[in-house]
């Protein structure tokens, strides 16, 4: 069975202390970054890709499923990929063929950006627990490394892979202080 990290809505400021928990504990996670919040952190960005995390679209500004015409919801999504490439460029990584990518609030039943997927021939990529680290105030760390623990011991009982969605950054910039330490205390329980 697999555990694996993905992160949504960064980069933001919580995100450089988050990849020096992930560094020391040798553990290589998943961005779904935000164009909006890129652009002005390609060098963030290009550190990820240097310490082996793999870089995620999460298009450009988290628009609400049906708020954007088809249209710009491609354009979105192709210019935050070149930002993406722009930062595998500065990291002197090669960027892959095929970027991850997430939708905003997931792809949900009866989601029209499903077309739009087809459109680009671009996979979903989901989740298995979805954290409230996002909620305001956030969950304590020590809550949120509990959710985590329970989820995968739910899991391993049915031995199913495990991926988690936590949030690294937001649309307004947000700090994320209890997820960066909720995945300390978890890295270091599996040590
Ligand atoms: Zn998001």
């Amino acid at each position: 069975m697999s555990i694996r990290l993905s992160f949504d809505d960064g980069p933001g400021p919580s995100t450089p202390p988050l990849l020096d928990v992930l560094h020391a504990a040798s553990c290589e996670a998943t961005f779904f970054l935000l164009g909006q919040n890129l652009a002005g952190a390609l060098d963030v960005a290009a550190r990820m890709a240097r310490e082996g995390h793999r870089l995620g679209n999460h298009t450009h500004s988290h628009a609400r499923p049906g708020a954007l015409p088809d249209d710009v919801l491609i354009d979105e999504i192709e210019a935050t990929d070149a930002l993406i490439r722009e930062a595998y460029r500065r990291a002197g990584v090669p960027a892959p063929d095929a970027i991850p990518l997430r939708l905003p609030y997931g792809l949900m039943p009866q989601d029209n950006r499903a077309g739009v997927l087809a459109r680009l021939q671009r996979e979903h990529t989901g989740w298995t627990a979805i954290l409230d680290d996002w909620q305001r105030p956030a969950p304590s760390p020590q809550a949120l490394c509990d959710a985590m623990c329970a989820h995968v011991d739910a899991s391993a009982a049915q031995h199913r892979d495990v991926l988690f969605c936590m949030h690294d950054g937001s649309r307004h910039g947000e700090a994320r202080p209890n997820t960066v330490e909720a995945v300390r205390l978890f890295l270091n329980l599996r040590d």
